[in-house]
């Protein structure tokens, strides 16, 4: 085996050369998804990847416990969809018995949640996302090419029910699509008490078709929900890392979030790192290059040896993603191959 590049960084910790340190992996477990939001994959969906290119569960547990042993306190299960993976909740118990426990967080559209829930929560799910653009089912139908509102409303009450709390809703605004209804979205989370949270659309589609002017920006979404709530910002200095900012609504206690990934991106704060399903490590949704472990895993590398390259992919990360940047290019992976 080649020897991987080696970091300054290489005595230990995910770091990169601007000090910032990796606290929070996000590990795709699989890159399909049983809807086909339009500004997310073509209505024909994508080539999926083949079974033996995927990481087996005892592959995946390996390297989650890597990240751990090097720093990393919160994994965060995404996809595709990660309930699409047929192990999901022996991936989430084998995460549960790492040392030293990780918070295990997943982000999932919510059609297979209802099913599930109570079983992830006992196998040691802490919290759920859940995306949700419209509360409206005909939109909802048209957005995501899926008539599956109501299994996604089932399966939010389900997370709840089970204790997968506080339940979050993210959505993102489109211009023309669902833009003149975030309050409604806003309304029927606070109704239900999930925390509700907006996030600015990025140029991550399979289709490359993303148009910074018609992005529906996060100080539109503030002015649409002010029409209907007052909205009291938080103090930044409790946002540390956290990508939102987040709104009393009326004098709380409930809050909405809104993240500027594009027009204030939280780059200089960001402590996240990826896993592809595929064994791939990411330093940025935005990188245009990934570090294999598949290869060198499958190889017979040592703990060590995977560090090393770990350590060297997250020291290379950049100091932005460079959305705006004239050499800005998208990367090859659309967002439902790395994982939201
Ligand atoms: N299927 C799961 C879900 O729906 O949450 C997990 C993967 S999905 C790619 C994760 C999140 O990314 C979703 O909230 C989705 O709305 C968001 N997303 C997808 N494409 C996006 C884009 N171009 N810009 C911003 N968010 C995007």
């Amino acid at each position: 085996m080649t020897r991987p590049f080696l970091p300054l960084a290489s005595s230990g910790g995910l770091v990169d050369q601007f000090g910032r340190v990796a606290r929070d992996l996000r590990v795709s477990v699989t890159d399909r998804c049983n809807l086909r939001c339009t500004y997310c994959m073509p209505a024909e969906g994508l080539p999926w990847l083949p079974k033996p290119e995927m990481l087996s569960d005892d592959e995946l547990l390996r390297l989650i416990g890597l990240f751990i042993r090097d720093g990393v306190t919160q994994a965060r299960l995404t996809a595709g969809d990660p309930l699409l993976r047929p192990s999901i909740v022996e991936l989430v118990a084998g995460t549960a018995v790492l040392e030293p426990r990780p918070r295990i967080a997943m982000t999932t559209n919510g059609v297979g949640l209802a099913r599930v829930s109570q079983a992830l929560a006992e196998a040691g799910l802490d919290r759920v996302n859940v995306s949700l653009d419209t509360i409206d089912s005909e939109t909802f139908t048209q957005l995501t090419r899926r008539d599956r509102l109501a299994d996604v409303e089932k399966g939010l009450a389900a997370a709840a029910e089970a204790g997968l709390t506080p339940v979050k809703v993210n959505a993102v605004a489109m211009r023309g699509v669902n833009d003149d209804s975030v309050a409604d979205v806003l309304q029927w989370c606070l109704e239900r008490r999930y925390e509700l949270r907006f996030i600015e659309q990025m140029p991550l589609d399979a289709q490359h078709a993303w148009d910074r002017g018609d992005m529906v920006t996060a100080d539109e979404i503030r002015a649409r929900l002010s029409e209907r709530y007052t909205l009291t910002p938080l103090p930044a200095e409790e946002r540390g890392s956290a990508p939102a900012e987040r709104f009393l609504v009326d004098g709380g206690p409930e809050t909405v979030g809104i993240i500027a990934s594009v027009t204030s991106p939280f780059c200089a704060a960001c402590d996240r790192t990826r896993l592809t399903a595929d064994g791939q490590v990411r330093n940025c949704l935005f990188s245009r290059t990934e570090t294999d472990l598949r290869g060198p895993m499958r190889d017979g590398a040592s703990d060590d040896e995977l560090l090393d390259l770990m350590r060297g992919e997250m020291w290379r990360k950049r100091r932005g993603h460079g959305i705006g940047d004239p050499d800005f290019v998208q990367p090859d992976r659309p967002m439902s191959a790395i994982g939201g």
